[in-house]
Order: C-alpha cells, then sequence, then structure tokens
C-alpha cells in the first residue's frame, strides 16, 4: 500500500480551497479537515458569550469551554462543525459570523488552541487540510502545499451565488466587501499571516473548471505520494 501524506491548501477566501480539498480527500479516501470552520465557530461562541477580543484572561477562560468536533453528515455527505456537541455548520456561515471571525482567527491565544488541534488530527498523515496557515505554520513538512489562488471579481461572484441560496437578500456588495475584509486582516496580521510558503504549487482557478483544478491537484498529490 502507498504510503501516506499531508496535502495542505491555503489561499485567500473563496477561492475554491473546501470544495478542492474535499474532492482530493474523496478521492484518495484521505480525512479532510475545513481548519475555517474551527475559527468560525470560535467566533460563534465569541460572539454569543460576548468575550472582548482584547480581553486575553476572558479569550483564555472561553478557549477552555470550547470543544470542537466534525462529524460526517449522511444527508449532505461532508463533515458538519460541531460546538460544544451543537451542530453549527449553518450558523458558521452567516454574515454574522464571517464579519468577525477574521478578528478572532488573528489572536494569538485562539491560533495555538486551533493549531495545536490540527497538527493532532495530522499525526497519522492521511489529510487534506485546507486553511491560511497549513503549509507555513500547521505543517511546515506537508509533502504537496498548494497555493489557490483567483481574480478576485470570480471569487466575489463565486460566493455571491453561493450565499444566495440561503440568503436571498445578501448584496453582491456586501460579499465583496467581506472578502476584501477578510483578505487584508488574514494577509497583515501579526500571527502566521496568509502567505505563500516557498516551496508550494501555485493554482490560480480564475479560467479553469473545477474538473480541470482537480485533475491538476491530483497528479501533484499522486506524485508527491509516489516519492513518499
Ligand atoms: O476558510 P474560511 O473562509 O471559512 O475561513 C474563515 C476565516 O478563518 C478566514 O477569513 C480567516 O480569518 C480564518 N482562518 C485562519 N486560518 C486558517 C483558516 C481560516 O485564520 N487556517
Amino acid at each position: 500500500m502507498s504510503k501516506k501524506i499531508i496535502i495542505a491548501i491555503d489561499g485567500f477566501s473563496s477561492c475554491g480551497k473546501s470544495t478542492l480539498a474535499k474532492a482530493l480527500a474523496t478521492k484518495l479516501e484521505y480525512v479532510f479537515i475545513d481548519t475555517g470552520a474551527m475559527y468560525r465557530a470560535i467566533a460563534l461562541y465569541f460572539l454569543r458569550n460576548q468575550i472582548a477580543f482584547d480581553d486575553q484572561v476572558a479569550i483564555q477562560n472561553a478557549l477552555q469551554n470550547i470543544q470542537l468536533h466534525f462529524a460526517y453528515n449522511p444527508v449532505t455527505l461532508k463533515s458538519d462543525m460541531y460546538l460544544n456537541g451543537e451542530n453549527v455548520e449553518l450558523l458558521i456561515r452567516e454574515m454574522k459570523v464571517s464579519s468577525k471571525v477574521s478578528e478572532v482567527a488573528a489572536i494569538g491565544l485562539v491560533r495555538d488552541f486551533a493549531v495545536a488541534q490540527q497538527q493532532a488530527m495530522g499525526a497519522q498523515k492521511g489529510i487534506v487540510m485546507d486553511g491560511r496557515d497549513i503549509g507555513t505554520v500547521v505543517f511546515p513538512n506537508a509533502e504537496l502545499k498548494i497555493f489557490v489562488t483567483a481574480d478576485p471579481a470570480i471569487r466575489a461572484n463565486r460566493r455571491y451565488l453561493e450565499l444566495q441560496a440561503t440568503n436571498p437578500a445578501i448584496t453582491m456588495e456586501e460579499v465583496a466587501d467581506n472578502l476584501q475584509h477578510r483578505d487584508l486582516i488574514d494577509s497583515t496580521r501579526e500571527h502566521s499571516p496568509l502567505k505563500q510558503a516557498a516551496d508550494a504549487l501555485v493554482l490560480d482557478n480564475s479560467h479553469i473548471t473545477r474538473e480541470a483544478q482537480f485533475e491538476l491537484a491530483l497528479n501533484w498529490a499522486k506524485e508527491r505520494i509516489s516519492l513518499a
């Protein structure tokens, strides 16, 4: 049997990282972890419990009361995010959370908390993880690192169409502003900012189909697996 590797997929918001990561994981029979969902669940907890983002003691205490896990949903055929036993998969995608998650994810204590869990999840390899700092901080030795990019207008349009399905009132401007806001915070924060790892392969999916993107990434994965 071939050796299992770690596949790290990073990039800006709404580049289609999760779609690609999920498809690769399914094909390779690997575990898929959406690390953005973890930061979103933590942000939801902070918002619900009115945790001030600059109160280190309150943050430390709050993190002690947060338990995160993923569980497979046989209806959607995807893993859902659970916060303290509650399925929060839909709630964490709402704009209320999206508009604050990057501020929460910029907090050092929050990153330490999430990264430790992510590293434990990848200890056995055979994992595809998507996020912002997977190839740089979480798994700097990942056998395959992919940095996904796409034109900002195309990203906003894709996200808008996706969100409209559950929130018909949402506007394109709101979506584009949120992406820009998150990208700016994510790439300029002090703790593990979003940046391309030196050894990452860049995948610009602005003008290629999902299928073509998948084939390209799958070939990279097969090549790295054969070398492992
Ligand atoms: O991937 P998604 O867009 O759902 O992530 C939500 C937010 O979580 C991002 O905008 C970013 O602020 C944060 N995040 C992060 N590091 C990761 C994954 C997500 O800072 N590894």
